[in-house]
């Protein structure tokens, strides 16, 4: 009768058993699953029919079950296991990432060091680079949506390095995420996303593609060097106002402190133009990626 997906699926009960609440976003309500067979526990992400009222939503749902299972296989992106729809609900159920959100480490933190920020941004743009590959754009990548496998355990006042995390980091959340008809394609024209992340041509109103992705990683690079967002106000037009305007500041403290390559890099990503904004596989090739991993450029 009221279905969202189109097929038959079995029965979560069947399979797993609910545990605690995870977390919690727009959509969706985050459990823990158990496996009944193995017992292994996975992320089940619920979507309350309740929540699905337009067409689009539940269109929506329909396309990030298949944009997961499109992009799964890769270490860093969240795998789908099992998806499941009853009367009230559509449980995807994926990996279980335990160690919590990248966004509440980085409040923790404040700043990273050049080594530490490097290896989190490679990361991030391999992915993001396969996931362009595979003409998916996510449209939401920001550190609330970049989760860790494994809790961190803090160590002392600097804690655990974030380059020896990174490795086990997952992308989630692709409700916002679309296919496009190429990975050239440039004919998207919906604003979504997060204003601190969100890029200027997505707010302009201008068709655009798979380089919103570049910018998003762009305001997190800026985020782990200097401890506070590129584009900010008190409100939420006050914040898109100033991404449409674009004016990275890369002089105020803290960036005197960062290396000239490390600037370079942040300037890049953040460019305004997405036709001479450069994409993941050219930004991987960036100097300051392999410089800052191997020396010992120090943030204090
Ligand atoms: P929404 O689409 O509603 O924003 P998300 O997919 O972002 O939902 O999930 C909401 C929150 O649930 C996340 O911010 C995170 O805290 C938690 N969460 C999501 N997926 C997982 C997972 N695989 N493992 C652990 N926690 C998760
Ligand atoms: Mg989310």
């Amino acid at each position: 009768a009221d279905r969202v997906l189109p097929y038959e699926t079995d029965r979560f009960e069947s399979k797993y058993e609910l545990g605690r609440k995870l977390g919690e976003g727009a959509f969706g309500v985050v459990y823990v699953a158990k496996s009944k067979k193995s017992s292994r526990e996975f992320a089940c992400k619920t979507i309350s029919k309740t929540k699905l009222i337009r067409p689009q939503d539940r269109a929506d749902v329909v396309r990030e079950v298949e944009i997961l299972q499109r992009v799964k296989g890769h270490p860093n992106i969240v795998s789908i296991r099992h998806v499941f729809e009853d009367d009230t609900s559509v449980s995807i159920v994926m990996d279980m990432c335990a160690g919590g959100e990248l966004f509440d480490l980085i409040t923790k933190r404040g700043t990273f060091t050049e080594q530490d920020a490097a290896a989190t941004v490679t990361v991030m743009l391999e992915l993001c680079h396969h996931l362009h590959a595979n003409s998916v754009v996510h449209r939401d990548l920001k550190p609330e949506n970049f989760l860790l496998l494994s809790a961190v355990q803090e160590t002392g006042s600097a804690g655990t390095s974030l380059q020896a995390i990174v490795p086990d980091m997952k992308v989630t959340d692709f409700g916002l995420s679309v296919i496009l008809n190429s990975p050239k394609d440039c004919s998207l024209h919906q604003t979504v996303g997060t204003p601190f992340y969100v890029a200027p041509e997505v707010v302009n109103g201008a068709p655009y593609g798979a380089k919103c992705d570049v910018w998003s990683l762009g305001c997190i690079a800026y985020i782990l060097l200097s401890g506070r967002p590129p584009f900010t106000g008190a409100t939420v037009p006050e914040i898109i106002s100033a991404v449409k305007q674009g004016h990275v500041d890369l002089v105020s403290k803290p960036w005197h402190k960062v290396s000239a390559s490390g600037r370079d890099f942040v300037q890049q990503m953040l460019t305004y133009d997405p036709a001479h904004r450069p994409d993941c596989g050219s930004l991987l090739k960036h100097a300051w990626l392999r410089d800052a991993s191997s020396s010992s450029y120090v943030l204090s």
